[in-house]
């Protein structure tokens, strides 16, 4: 298959922003594809190269990527740089610069196939010489590019791509190539991607053996399960009537999750709820998991919070924030702020796939697993029936530091539902029994320049929703208020590797911001209450025509959500719910306020 075929599919994708178009153009180009081609074509679509849990990167930064298109055009440095300027996107730059280029004789056409291998070669080029391999192998690339080729290359080395199509629209695409799109063959596709976590092999195995090849995906050690989602409830009795009988409390740990998984030979790997591997940051954790756990292999889940070494006593999660990311120092942090991974759930037991049980027998498989330790432990769990013990234990986990309890069901249908967001599982926070409002996590989309004391810098941040449906960015809020110097000074360097020229096409919002950000940095915000708004798209039309919800009087909380991708981030129908729920409790007669 030509690069060039493929690019094509690239820019009509760029130019609709139908579903069921961008479906259809996906699908086509899934049934064109060769199978054993299949896998890479899923990767580069998403912007990777493997699946995002390897962690695999290319090396390629913006000053490499202005030589190689120098060296390819012919033309100075300087002069990339200049146009880069003015047109804000580097692929718009090598494009300009490569169509004003005129061939003396046609190069050979690059195939789908040639450039996934060097830019694997890229990413494996290692040691001294490897800046110059890279730089190499990336003009050899760009000097056989069309010029559209070369402004998607520039824009896949830069990491730009990333975002481009979300995994939820390949889904969808995979079900309408290989199967007859249905919704329940989505969902034996969509299940078999929950638990192996890689788009592309899952691609490739449809394609060449149909969807009964899905049913017989299972948890892999050291692939990571994509991992199931709380909803939330606004007060207490509201939670237990959702579970219909006797449920189980738990404290919700404020820390980090962590997904374990301990191989038959004791090697250990953790990821981060994102799925990116993090046992490099917790050695002490790797260290002393294989004895914790009694059996092999297994694949645990927990939460991962500081505590304090002379009295146990759970640690702010602040400190946490601090070891992740870090790769030296590491000894100093371990001692300082030692961390107790809290277990709440097990989705393999040697060779049982342990998920697909109700929730009791996990717990009870879980408690026959571990052997707990300082710095391996249960989560707290208590079964309640009625409001009175339910409540008593909230009180619990909040004067033992956690940030509220996790209500979960013990129904038959209780299993582990990777990758969803159920009612199996609700949340319920401190903040909402002391009647704040709750948070919100929103994605940066856009940002408006500050006037007065914060002239010349950003002064407020256009904040969205996730609409799994629709595939797309919401906007809900437009905040500046909650950011201290420290914070705001933060935000231009968090927010450059999505800074982009126009406003990204996955993204609505009925406002213009100064500058736009194609959705990656994800905030903690908390707000007054929801309203309607004829500005903001969020949900749109679902109460009221011409209306989307907006949050009023935002304010940041400090907090990144680093831990969250922007998929992760608040969706538009839990806006709804929300919104919902403030109506119901606001109603004359209902006595809630
Ligand atoms: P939230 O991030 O607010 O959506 O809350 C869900 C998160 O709470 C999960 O992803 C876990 O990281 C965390 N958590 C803490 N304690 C528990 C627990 N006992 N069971 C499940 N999740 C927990």
């Amino acid at each position: 298959m030509r690069y060039r075929d493929l690019v094509e599919v690239y820019e009509r994708l760029e130019a609709t922003r139908q579903h069921s178009e961008v479906r259809t153009l996906l699908s086509e180009l899934f049934r064109a594809t060769p199978p054993q081609l299949l896998p890479s074509l899923l990767y580069l679509s998403q912007g990777l190269l493997r699946p995002e849990f390897e962690g695999i990167e290319l090396g390629v930064g913006e000053a490499l990527a202005r030589k190689a298109i120098a060296q390819a055009a012919g033309v100075e440095d300087g002069q990339v740089r200049r146009e880069s300027t003015v047109s804000g996107d580097l692929g718009v730059t090598a494009e300009r610069l490569r169509s004003g280029q005129r061939r003396l004789e046609p190069l050979e056409p690059l195939e789908v196939e040639e450039v996934y291998a060097e830019l694997r070669a890229i990413a494996a080029s290692r040691g001294d010489g490897a800046q110059e391999e890279r730089l190499r192998r990336l003009t050899g690339l760009l000097v056989r590019a069309g010029p559209v080729e070369a402004r998607y290359l520039i824009r896949f080395v830069l990491g730009s791509l990333r975002i481009g199509i979300r995994e939820m629209t390949l889904l969808d695409a995979l079900a309408h190539a290989f199967a007859d799109g249905s919704k329940a063959a989505r969902a034996r596709i969509e299940r078999a991607f929950n638990l192996c976590s890689d788009l592309g092999w899952v691609a490739g195995e449809l394609s060449r053996h149909g969807l009964e090849a899905m049913d017989s995906v299972t948890i892999q050690v050291g692939r990571p399960v994509r991992p199931m989602l709380a909803e939330r409830a606004r007060s207490l009795p509201e939670a237990l009537k959702r579970m219909h009988g006797p449920a189980a409390l738990e404290y919700k740990y404020d820390g980090l999750r962590v997904q374990a998984h301990v191989a038959d030979d004791g090697t250990v790997r953790l990821f981060s709820r994102r799925l990116e591997r993090i046992d490099a940051q917790f050695p002490d954790l790797v260290a002393t998991l294989p004895a914790a756990v009694r059996r092999r292999p297994a694949v645990l889940e927990g939460e991962c919070v500081p505590v304090d070494p002379d009295t146990d006593e759970i640690r702010p999660f602040q400190e946490i924030s601090r070891r992740r990311g870090r790769i030296y120092e590491l000894d100093r942090l371990q001692s300082e702020v030692p961390v107790c991974l809290f277990l709440f759930d097990v989705l393999l037991e040697g060779t049982d796939l342990t998920l697909d049980r109700p929730f009791p027998e996990r717990r009870s498989r879980l408690e026959g697993l571990i052997a707990p330790g300082p710095s391996v432990r249960l989560a707290e769990q208590r079964r309640v029936e009625a409001l009175g013990p339910a409540e008593e234990f909230f009180d619990l986990a909040l004067s033992e530091g956690a940030e509220g309890v996790m209500v979960k069901s013990l129904a038959p249908e209780s299993q582990y539902r990777a990758g969803a967001r159920g009612f199996w599982w609700i949340k319920y926070k401190r903040e909402y029994a002391e009647g704040l409002s709750d948070s919100l996590d929103g994605v940066v989309i856009g940002a408006f320049h500050g006037r007065g004391r914060r002239a010349g810098r950003f002064g407020a941040f256009l904040l969205a929703s996730y609409n799994p449906e629709k595939d797309r960015f919401e906007s809900f809020c437009k905040v500046g208020t909650g950011f201290d110097d420290a914070a705001l000074a933060e935000m231009p360097g968090r927010l450059a590797p999505w800074s982009c020229a126009d406003r990204p096409p996955m993204v609505d919002t009925g406002l213009a911001p100064d500058r736009w950000f194609r959705p990656g940095l994800v905030l903690e915000v908390r707000g007054a209450e929801l309203t309607l708004s004829p500005i903001h798209r969020a949900d749109f039309g679902a109460i009221r025509p011409g209306s989307g919800f907006a949050l009023r009087f935002p304010r940041f909380t400090g907090r990144f959500r680093d831990e969250k991708a922007p998929t992760d981030a608040t969706s538009s129908t839990e806006l709804r719910r929300m919104y919902r729920q403030q109506v119901r409790q606001s109603a004359p007669g209902t006595g809630g306020g």
